[in-house]
């Protein structure tokens, strides 16, 4: 089975929440409470995830994906903008802000896996709207360089919180440090719904917007079709009640499941110890991440691939939906090139280049990084090998002992 830790815990409480709505038959996330069967999952959901993040609102949505959509335009970003993103992210957070019409700048990440906060700065320019750090692979970005960079250069920050749902920075949540943020609850995420994801932001203003472009411009907690109040051009996002019900009962156990997680992460750094030609990702918060997974950094990219091999596995380099290299939809799109379009492809409105190997400093530290799962067991993130939430101590200890062997073989 692959899949988030949110997904090997799914069982009485899931089905529960959804019994209740099928029961009651009200599947669409408005209603008066009690009226037609609405039994309110979306909207206690949303609720409890606002109580919990430690934010004033959240608007649940259909994907991580509508998230960031909703976040840009919640901004008003929008056609010539720049949004700086780090060149290692799953490919929505840059996709996202080609959809807005705006124009994605990529920036260097560092041995946190997590954009540099060194390398923020040259890519600023006039157009320069908004940083997206992405907190990416249950670990936090450096919040406290991102949001000084931010408030100097006067620039929005959306955070992209979809792998690391309930990670925390500083004794704070992921998600309340900058203005808005976008978060997941695709299987492959911390906790999961099948598909589904949220927005949160502390501002009533990017609320109501983020809000109205998730449900076509209308005003939270509508009743109806309210005309003359709405005050922004939008789409359907809206997530359902099934959905909400699974992400009730799945949010309720976010704290157990990093508390698994983080318990087994460091049990099995015990038994691996100190590894020949190795070492461990820099964390930017030990105590607040995720855990969802372990990174092994090897001296040479041979060794990261000769590792790799003996584990069925392979280095971060050769993700294909999280590498900019491997992302040739979006290296095309920039250039014009009319490979996946019948017509004019549109330009980005900049004189920005994209082409592969632009990121050295990205490129050099992916070819030797090697996922072990904790929580997140997925191919596409490069750890189809490790642990999960429900293994036992002796599982721990089996996969520990072949790290070691291969390492100390290579
Ligand atoms: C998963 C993910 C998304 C998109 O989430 P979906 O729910 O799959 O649309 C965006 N950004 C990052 C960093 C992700 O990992």
């Amino acid at each position: 089975m692959a899949g988030g830790p949110g997904s090997y815990v799914f069982g009485e409480e899931e089905k529960k929440e959804l019994l209740e709505v099928i029961e009651n038959g009200g599947l669409f996330r408005y209603g008066v409470p009690g009226v037609d069967g609405f039994t309110h999952k979306v909207a206690s959901f949303e609720k409890e995830m606002a109580d919990i993040i430690g934010v004033k609102h959240t608007v649940a949505t259909s994907s991580g994906t509508g998230s960031l959509l909703c976040c840009l335009a919640a901004l008003g970003i929008g056609a010539g903008d720049e949004v700086i993103v780090p060149g290692y992210t799953f490919i929505a957070s840059i996709s996202s802000i080609i959809l807005s019409n705006a124009v994605p700048v990529l920036a260097e990440i560092d041995s946190s896996l997590t954009i540099d906060p060194d390398k923020i700065e040259e890519l600023i320019s006039p157009a320069t709207k908004a940083i997206m750090p992405v907190h990416m692979l249950g670990n936090p970005c450096d919040m406290d360089r991102i949001m000084k960079i931010a408030a100097k250069h006067k620039l929005f920050v959306i955070e992209d919180c979809c792998q690391a749902f309930g990670a925390s920075y500083k004794g704070r949540r992921l998600g309340t440090y900058g203005d808005i943020s976008a978060f997941s609850l695709n299987v492959f995420k911390t906790i999961t719904a099948g598909d589904g994801g949220a927005v949160a932001t502390d501002d009533d203003i990017l609320y109501e917007r983020a809000f109205g472009f998730h449900d076509q411009g209308h005003k939270p907690s509508r009743m109806g079709v309210e005309v003359g109040n709405r005050s922004i051009v939008g789409m359907n996002l809206r997530m359902n009640e099934l959905t909400g019900a699974v992400s009730l009962a799945q949010i309720r156990k976010l704290d157990a499941i990093l508390a698994r997680l983080r318990t087994k992460k460091i049990k099995l750094k015990n038994l691996l110890g100190k590894l020949p030609h190795a070492e461990y990702r820099k964390i930017n918060d030990e105590e607040g991440e995720c855990a969802t997974l372990l990174t092994l950094f090897f001296d040479t990219k041979d060794h990261a691939e000769k590792f790799c091999e003996s584990l069925g596995t392979k280095p971060l380099a050769y993700s294909g939906w999280h590498v900019y290299n491997n992302m040739e939809q979006i290296l095309n799109k920039a250039t014009g090139a009319k490979a996946n379009c019948p017509y004019d492809c549109p330009k980005y409105p900049s004189q920005r280049e994209y082409k592969k190997h632009m990121l050295p400093q990205t490129d050099g530290i992916l070819e030797r990084a090697v996922n072990i799962s904790i929580g997140v067991v997925d191919k596409g993130l490069g750890s189809p090998f490790g642990i999960n939430i429900n293994s036992s101590d002796v599982e721990l200890e089996e996969v520990a002992a072949k790290i070691k062997e291969t390492a100390a073989n290579l």
